[in-house]
């Protein structure tokens, strides 16, 4: 079983500044340093950390960053299916202040382009029992056209609605799994109340719910059934961005590893528990040999 992750892969440029810039004002930066983002990139290599065949479908330029895009994933995810447009590759600007507060720019032109199935072979390559896993940064029509057509081909699919749907009233009949964070759970079903807010989920059509919450876990309702709360193991966090996309990716990967929804779901939440002790977004996904150690 393959997890194809269709998404979004940018260059961020992190600056550590001790205040951010107020409107107008220029203001040096402590340090500044370039790595690999975008949701999709992230997800897919927790995914192939966890020792699963992994698929990233996403697009970039034609520029230096497409290319250090392309070097950097290579030797994490085992196919890499990047669409090529005459367009300047996405890229995010993060300013973190010293309280750890951040801002973010990103331009998303290539993400906003991609169309999986009409730019890419993935309704060709996506078989029965694999798993597809999208996230918020694509077109909208084009992501929910995705899952729809991986669903139909007997895929298990896995939607990490983020960011939140603008334009559409979300559909989630072609969702196996949809996985928000409490904003957006709350965001998009109108109640305040967790439960009440998956159960309105699953009404809109997702199979599964999970909500994250922070440093109290999840909340995991299979439709039929009651809600769960999984508590997250204790740890003294420093960074938390990230840590929703390590969960995903990790989630999918043992899934595909033939791994029970409990257990993907545990081993992911310990997997973005380590996470959050570290710094930095992919930076801080713990290694493949750390995931098979956790997955013993
Ligand atoms: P981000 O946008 O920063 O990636 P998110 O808002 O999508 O995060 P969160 O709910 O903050 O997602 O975190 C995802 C998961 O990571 C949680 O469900 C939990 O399992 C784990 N996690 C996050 N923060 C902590 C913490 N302080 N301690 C332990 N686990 C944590």
């Amino acid at each position: 079983m393959r997890v194809h992750v269709a998404g979004n892969v940018c260059i961020d440029t992190t600056f550590r500044l001790d205040r951010f810039p107020q409107a107008g004002e220029t203001r040096n930066a402590m340090s500044h340093a370039d790595g690999l983002g975008g949701k999709g990139a992230n997800q897919a290599v927790a995914a192939a950390r966890t020792g699963a065949p992994v698929t990233l479908w996403a697009a970039t330029g034609r520029d230096a960053e497409a290319a250090r895009i392309r070097a950097g994933l290579a030797g994490e995810v085992d196919m890499l299916r990047l669409t090529n447009f005459d367009l300047p590759t996405d890229r995010s600007t993060i300013a973190v202040d010293a309280g750890g507060e951040n801002l973010i720019i990103s331009g998303v032109s290539c993400a906003a382009a991609f169309k999986p199935l009409y730019h890419s072979d993935i309704g060709d390559e996506v078989g029965r029992g694999d798993i597809v896993v999208m996230q918020g940064n694509l077109d909208e029509e084009a992501t929910a056209d995705c899952l729809r057509e991986a669903n139909r081909k007997g895929a298990r699919t896995i939607l990490n609605a983020s960011p939140l749907p603008k334009d559409t009233y979300p559909d989630f009949s072609s969702v196996d799994f949809l996985i928000v964070n409490e904003g957006e759970a709350q965001a998009i079903s109108s109640f305040s109340n967790l439960k009440d807010a998956a159960a309105e989920l699953t009404h809109l059509g997702a199979m599964n719910v999970i909500v994250t919450l922070g440093a109290r876990g999840c909340l995991l309702l299979r439709r039929g059934s009651k809600p769960v709360s999984i508590p997250a193991p204790p740890v003294t966090a420093v960074d938390t961005s990230g840590a929703g996309d390590v969960l995903c990716g990790t989630f999918a990967g043992c899934l595909a590893k033939g791994a029970s929804v409990a257990s993907a779901l545990e081993i992911a939440m310990r997997t973005a528990a380590i996470a959050v002790t570290r710094n930095g977004t992919l930076a801080s996904c713990p290694s493949r040999q750390e995931l098979i150690d956790l997955m013993k």
